[in-house]
């Protein structure tokens, strides 16, 4: 055992093929909220929304940042009033956001999440131009990665 077909080592097909599942064949919706918009209303969106991470665009829609649940935790602990307070002061902005490409790997984004320690990666598409502006296309969380373990897992062995 531990061999498949034409004796190639069963590891060997089980990385090949998780290395051609794709980032835009799994990537889920991207749920985002304006730079303007008030950590309150962050907090209502992430609950409404059921997601753990948002993502902030400006005003011509292209991707500012990044607020994670702890994110938000951290903005309420002081008695600053949340209404007040723009999600913008506390988001992770750009140029600091670990983003990946659709026609990238699933892999790719998933070694992304470890090292980089984080929860959710925004899949993008560079603008036209200086390539600075990035189109907010989907996202790839913890979650999508193990949709997509127990797809493989599910099928059948050849
Ligand atoms: P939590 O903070 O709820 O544990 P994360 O581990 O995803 O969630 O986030 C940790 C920190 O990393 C947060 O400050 C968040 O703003 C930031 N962060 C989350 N996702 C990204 C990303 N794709 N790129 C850069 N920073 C991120």
């Amino acid at each position: 055992m531990g061999y498949f077909y034409a004796g190639r080592k069963a590891s060997n097909v089980i990385s090949e093929r998780l290395h051609k599942l794709l980032v835009n064949d799994y990537k889920a919706m991207p749920i985002v909220v304006q730079e303007s918009a008030s950590v309150y209303d962050a907090i209502v969106t992430l609950f409404l929304e059921d997601v753990g991470t948002l993502f902030i665009v400006n005003q011509k829609g292209y991707l500012a940042g990044v607020v994670s649940r702890k994110d938000l935790l951290r903005a309420s602990l002081g008695n600053k009033t949340l209404e007040d307070m723009p999600v913008s002061i506390i988001m992770t902005r750009m140029p600091n956001i670990v983003t990946i490409f659709p026609e990238e790997s699933l892999f790719a984004a998933a070694k992304k999440l470890i090292d980089f320690q984080i929860d959710s990666l925004p899949v993008v598409r560079a603008e036209e131009g200086d390539g600075r502006n990035f189109e907010l296309l989907g996202r790839v969380t913890k979650t999508t990665i193990a949709k997509a373990f127990v797809e493989l897992g599910q099928e059948p062995m050849v």
